[in-house]
Order: structure tokens, then sequence, then C-alpha cells
């Protein structure tokens, strides 16, 4: 998760204080941000960009500094400083991961379930929908990268039909997935893992 806040930063996320707070000479005051803390494109903490993690740890850096006006409230799970969860509760706002996670399965739901064939205007409509989503994703730095592969020549969406979308959504995902230093998924296999269910029976 490291990559996320040196991408952040590359693309003009500021390592400024969290809360926007300035210095009394009005200019920034830098504060040094826990590790893997993403700011947003307004310079404050983006929940949406961090992994839970990080994010527990700017809270509890909040709590040390009670001027703040972010958060003061830590979890309870995380008012010990052993065996923070990584993931938020569920009822929680997401973080990256989960974010991502809850994404993915509908980005790869909405292919599997795509037509066969798709007419023109379903290819109009999926071509929209994949430039919408790249612009609206909450966590820009993946936005950012996801729209910058996806406008890369030889990577632009396959709308054709259901088989040519699912191998793309798959090959856009691995290319998070080498991102990120994860293993590759086998896009041989994303009917089965998307749509069919594997062939030992276990999801029904
Ligand atoms: P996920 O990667 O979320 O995958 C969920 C499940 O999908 C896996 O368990 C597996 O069964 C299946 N799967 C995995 N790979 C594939 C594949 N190639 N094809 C089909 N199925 C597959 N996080 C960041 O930290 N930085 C980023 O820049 C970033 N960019 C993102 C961009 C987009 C568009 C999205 C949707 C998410 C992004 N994320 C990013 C989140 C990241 O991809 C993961 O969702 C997150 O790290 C949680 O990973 P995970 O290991 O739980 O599984």
């Amino acid at each position: 998760m490291e990559d996320l806040f040196a991408a952040a930063a590359k693309k003009g996320g500021k390592a400024i204080d969290p809360d926007g707070e300035q210095g009394k000479d009005g200019k920034d005051a830098p504060k040094k941000l826990p590790k893997g803390v993403v700011l947003g494109k307004d310079g404050k903490p983006c929940r949406s960009c961090t992994p839970f993690a990080d994010w527990v740890a700017l809270t509890k850096q909040k709590v040390a500094n009670p001027s703040s006006s972010t958060p003061t409230t830590l979890p309870a799970s995380a008012s010990t400083s052993h065996a923070l969860p990584t993931s938020p509760p569920p009822d929680c706002p997401p973080d990256v991961d989960t974010l991502g996670r809850s994404t993915w399965t509908l980005l790869h739901a909405i292919s599997a379930t795509y037509p066969a064939s798709a007419t023109p205007a379903q290819q109009s409509e999926m071509r929209q929908f994949l430039g919408l989503f790249s612009k609206l994703y909450p966590c820009w730095v993946c936005a950012d990268d996801f729209r910058a592969w996806m406008s890369t020549k030889g990577n632009e969406p396959r709308v054709e039909g259901r088989e040519g979308l699912g191998r793309w959504m798959c090959e856009a995902h691995n290319e998070v997935n080498r991102k990120l230093g994860k293993g590759e998924f086998d896009c041989e296999r994303w009917r089965e893992r998307w749509r069919d269910g594997w062939a030992d029976g276990r999801c029904g």
C-alpha cells in the first residue's frame, strides 16, 4: 500500500496538515502523516484511498492532538495498540480495500450478465458506464490510474459481448493486481469465478 502514498504524492496529493490547518505564518504547516495515508485532491486525508490500518493510525494521531477537527472517536476495536483489525467493521465507511473488493464484485458481475452479443446501444451504454465509473470512483488515485490504463492503445474496453468484456475486466483487474504486487488471476477462469461457479459444485 506504500505505493498509493507515493502515487498520491506524484500526482499532487500534498503532505500537508490533514485538516488543512495553516501555520502561524499563514502557510500550510507540513505535518508527517502516518505511512499509507493518501490525501484527497482537497489536501485532506482520503478515507476511500487509504487502507484501514493506516486510517486508524491517523485517527489515533488525532486523539493525541484533540485540537484537530477530524474524528476523535476511535472504533472500540482500535482502542488498544495490539491486534488492530485490517478491515473496517461492516457498518463503517469503506477503506480502499473494502471499496475495491465490493467494486470488483459489481464490475465482474455486470460483465458476467452482459449480453453474449451486445447491440450497438448496449455497447454505447457500457462505454459510457466505464467512462463515468473511471471518473467517479471514490479512490481518486485508483481512478486516475484506471483511466490512464483504459485509454492506452490496446486496453480500450471490449464491449461487443460478454466473453470479450469478461476477459477485458479480468485483464483490467490484473493490471491493478500487478501494480499492488499481487498474483495475477488466470483469465481463462473468469467465467467459473464470476458466472458459472467452480466445477466442484461448492458455489451451488
Ligand atoms: P480483490 O483484488 O478486490 O479481488 C476480489 C476477488 O476477485 C478475489 O478474491 C478473486 O477471487 C477475484 N479476482 C482477483 N483478480 C481477478 C481478476 N484479474 N479477474 C477476475 N477476478 C479476479 N487498491 C490500491 O491499493 N491501489 C490502487 O491503485 C487500486 N486501484 C483500484 C482500481 C479499481 C478500478 C478498483 C475497482 C480497485 C482498485 N484498488 C486499488 C483495490 C484493489 O484492486 C483491491 O480490491 C483491494 O486491494 C482488495 O484486494 P483483495 O486481495 O481483497 O481482492
